[in-house]
């Protein structure tokens, strides 16, 4: 247990709109709701994660993180919605079919303000079945993670172009860190083009699987993917994969994963700036699923090409972040949080 006099004054804690305790004795369910923004009749959309948290308070705080996190990604990526997020304990005594009947209902208690889907521990059929309960789950029909993938690979364009004149992967090497949902779709769309790839990942049955479908990857271990001499650095996997014990060792050119929050501190996105590492800001770059199943929610259908078009918006973000850093001498990532948050400030708090 945690003192709950002092959620205010947590460091993740950022004048959230609403923050909810979710419980059920008979089920298990135990957790949190963070609405971060809201912005008028619409929506604030994030996903739920069902994990192993250590304690209620560890739970409560990513909650309060990852929601902000989806108020920058949803402003820059030109959408209408606040950010949001759940964060649920899987602590070993939960009935899973009853744990998602319950949760439905308290989504369904919050009249659609929060609309959400799947992340780390909800399965794709965790969120049809409770879909079934509640029209506020999304991502039923679109696949988040390839569109994830497609709008790294559109942010991956951009700096290439910045860097090397060209939008190619051609005679560029790339180190992809985590061959996970997103990460293997990126691989799938640098593949044929890129001259080196090196990937890692730490489960090895993903590797081997990996190297069988694609052999030209080169395997190295977790803990050499940081010091490779490659053109670009793709983080699919963990958050903090760019601290401070490995920044002055990043040879890269260009750094652009879908990774949430890359960067162990802000002062971090200074640092690459300063070594000549361009940097596309993760939020920037991983708001494809999020783009992906806020067209599902719009529409209600799913359609490739419209999504496609829709993810595109990455791309010329990138762009548009770069020129304005080079105009002003600031970091991309400093760039790309002002813009967010000059949007999402006239949102209602
Ligand atoms: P995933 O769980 O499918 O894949 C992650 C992979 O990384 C796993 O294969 C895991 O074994 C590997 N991994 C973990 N730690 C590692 C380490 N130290 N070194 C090497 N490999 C390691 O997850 P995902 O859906 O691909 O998401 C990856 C990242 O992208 C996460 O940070 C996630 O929050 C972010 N993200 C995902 C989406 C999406 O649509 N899935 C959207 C936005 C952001």
């Amino acid at each position: 247990m945690f003192d709950l006099k002092s959620l205010s004054e947590l460091e993740e804690f950022d004048n959230h709109k609403l923050v909810t305790f979710v419980f059920d004795k008979e089920s298990g369910l135990q957790g949190f709701i963070a609405i971060h923004r809201g912005n008028g009749k619409h929506p604030s959309f994030g996903a739920t994660r069902l994990w192993d948290y250590n304690s209620e308070e560890s739970a409560l705080r990513d909650a309060l993180r990852l929601s902000r996190t989806m108020s920058y990604k949803a402003a820059i990526a030109g959408l209408k919605y606040g950010g949001a997020k759940a964060a649920l304990l899987k602590n070993g005594h939960i009935n899973r079919d009853k744990l998602l009947k319950s949760y439905a209902e308290r989504v369904n208690f919050l009249s659609g303000h929060f609309v959400t889907g799947t992340d780390v521990g909800i399965s794709d059929t965790d969120v049809k079945k409770m879909r079934r309960r509640s029209k506020f789950f999304v991502g039923v029909k679109t696949n988040p993670a390839r569109y994830t993938g497609l709008g790294v690979y559109f942010a991956l364009q951009a700096c290439l172009k910045e860097r090397f004149g060209d939008e190619t992967m051609l005679d560029k090497s790339i180190a992809i860190q985590g061959l996970g949902k997103t990460g293997s779709e990126l691989l799938k769309l640098v593949y044929q083009e890129s001259s080196k790839i090196y990937v890692t990942d730490l489960n090895k049955d993903t590797l081997r699987n990996i190297k069988k479908l694609f052999p030209k990857v080169i395997i190295v271990s977790p803990d050499k993917i940081h010091f490779l001499k490659a053109d670009v650095f793709s983080p699919c996997a963990l958050y903090h994969t760019i601290n401070k014990a490995n920044v002055e060792e990043l040879q890269f050119k260009i750094i652009c994963g879908s990774a949430n929050n890359q960067l162990e501190s802000d002062s971090l996105a200074d640092e690459l700036y300063r070594m000549k590492i361009l940097y596309a800001p993760d939020f920037v770059v991983n708001a494809g699923g999020l783009i992906s199943v806020v067209d599902e929610y719009e529409y209600g259908n799913f359609r490739v090409k419209r999504v496609v078009k829709r993810v595109e918006v990455i791309k010329t973000n990138i762009k548009k972040i770069i020129r304005k850093s080079k105009r002003t001498g600031r970091s991309t990532d400093k760039i790309a949080r002002e813009l967010a948050e000059k949007t999402f400030q006239s949102y209602d708090k």
